[in-house]
């Protein structure tokens, strides 16, 4: 039984439009100079951000804003925490591939990668 409606088409059209948008968009910016960073929790990926973009990432664990990320001029700063040690917080801003800032506390790590192939190198458990 055959049901996909027109609607139903062009939602499909969309999904596509989207995803060879996003596509594009990841491949373009993950290629040139470095540069994104890996957060993950526990080890587990929580998110990957532009060095180009600046932004300000607020790390969130259970509902609480555990520790906040800011991507400035290439370069990645833990700028606040609620852990007990602030060594994160004190770490210097990072922008080179395979840098890290550790949060022991909460579990955090960022890490700078570059091309998408060396990222999947190092995430490989
Ligand atoms: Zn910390």
């Amino acid at each position: 039984m055959r049901r996909v409606s027109r609607n139903d088409m062009i939602f499909m059209a969309v999904l596509v439009v989207i995803a060879a948008a996003v596509f594009v968009f990841f491949s373009a910016t993950g290629k040139e100079s470095g540069a994104y960073v890996l957060v993950t929790i526990d080890g587990e990926t929580y998110g990957t951000y532009s060095l180009k973009t600046e932004q300000e990432i607020p790390i969130t664990q259970d509902g609480v804003t555990t520790n906040v990320l800011v991507i400035r001029d290439g370069f990645a700063d833990m700028t606040e925490a609620d852990c007990p040690d602030k060594l994160c917080v004190h770490q210097r801003a990072i922008s080179k591939n395979n840098e890290t800032i550790v949060c022991l506390p909460n579990r955090v790590v960022v890490q700078v990668m570059g091309s998408e192939e060396s990222g999947f190198d190092s995430i490989a458990k």
